[in-house]
C-alpha cells in the first residue's frame, strides 16, 4: 500500500467536511491529514477511503465513519503524553488517530484475526502502541490506571471494571446502548465513587460482547 498526492487531496477534503460536520479541534482535524485511511481497508474500498462511510473490515466487523472516530477522539480531550486505553481496536484506525494526538495509547481486541492485522498495519506506520487480544471488559489491570478510555463498540452499560481502572479526574467516552443504536455519553470520575454523565447524541456501532474472544 503507497500514500501519494491523491490520497492527501482526498483527506484534505474529508477534513473539509469533518469541519464543516462541526468538529472544532484543529489538532484533531490535523491527525487525519497525517493517517492514511486507505492503508486500514481492503484495497477495493481504497478509492472510497477519505468519504464519511464504514466498510466492512472481516471478522463480521466495522471501521468507524472517520466523523464518528473524529467526534470521539474531541471528546477525550486529549493531552500529550496521556495514557489511554481503548477497548475494540478493529483496523487500528482510531488507535493510529489516538497515537498521532500524542497519547501512550493501549489497545485491547476480541478478534484474534482483527488485532494481528491492526498490529501489522500499525507496526508499519511506526506507530507505538500496545496492542492486546482479548476481551475489553476486563481491562488491562497492569497498565492502569488510565487517564482516559474509549469504547469504540455498544457497551450495554458501563462497565464497572473499566471504571476501576480510570484514574480520578479521568474521562471514558463510550456508546450506550444494547439495538442498532447507542447514545454517546462521555463520564468524568470526579471521585473514587462518583461520575458524571454527559450525553452527545446516537451513534451506530457493533455490539461490545463480553467472554467472546476468539
Ligand atoms: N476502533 C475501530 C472500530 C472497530 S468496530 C476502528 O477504528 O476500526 C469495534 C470493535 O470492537 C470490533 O472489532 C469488535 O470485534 C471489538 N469488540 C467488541 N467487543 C469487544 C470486547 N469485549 N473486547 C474487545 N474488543 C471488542
Amino acid at each position: 500500500m503507497q500514500d501519494s498526492y491523491k490520497y492527501q487531496g482526498m483527506r484534505r477534503q474529508l477534513i473539509k467536511e469533518l469541519s464543516e460536520k462541526g468538529i472544532k479541534s484543529q489538532q484533531v482535524l490535523m491527525c487525519f491529514e497525517v493517517v492514511p485511511r486507505h492503508f486500514f481497508l481492503d484495497n477495493v474500498f481504497a478509492e472510497q477511503a477519505y468519504s464519511n462511510i464504514a466498510f466492512q473490515i472481516g471478522a463480521g466487523q466495522t471501521i468507524s465513519h472517520p466523523y464518528t472516530v473524529a467526534f470521539q477522539t474531541e471528546l477525550l480531550n486529549i493531552k500529550k503524553g496521556e495514557s489511554i486505553l481503548e477497548i475494540g481496536t478493529g483496523s487500528g484506525f482510531q488507535t493510529s488517530i489516538l497515537c498521532e494526538m500524542g497519547a501512550k495509547v493501549f489497545s485491547i481486541e476480541r478478534h484474534k484475526e482483527l488485532h494481528l492485522k491492526a498490529k501489522n498495519i500499525l507496526r508499519h506506520l511506526k506507530y507505538n502502541c500496545r496492542l492486546s487480544f482479548g476481551d475489553g471488559y476486563k481491562g488491562l489491570p497492569s497498565f492502569a490506571p488510565f487517564d482516559k478510555i474509549i469504547i469504540t463498540c455498544g457497551a450495554p452499560d458501563v462497565p464497572e471494571e473499566l471504571l476501576n481502572q480510570l484514574k480520578v479526574g479521568g474521562v471514558m467516552v463510550i456508546p450506550i446502548g444494547e439495538g442498532e443504536e447507542q447514545l454517546m455519553k462521555r463520564i468524568t470520575k470526579v471521585s473514587e465513587h462518583e461520575v458524571e454523565i454527559e450525553d452527545f447524541g446516537v451513534f451506530k456501532f457493533v455490539p461490545m460482547l463480553e467472554n467472546k474472544v476468539k
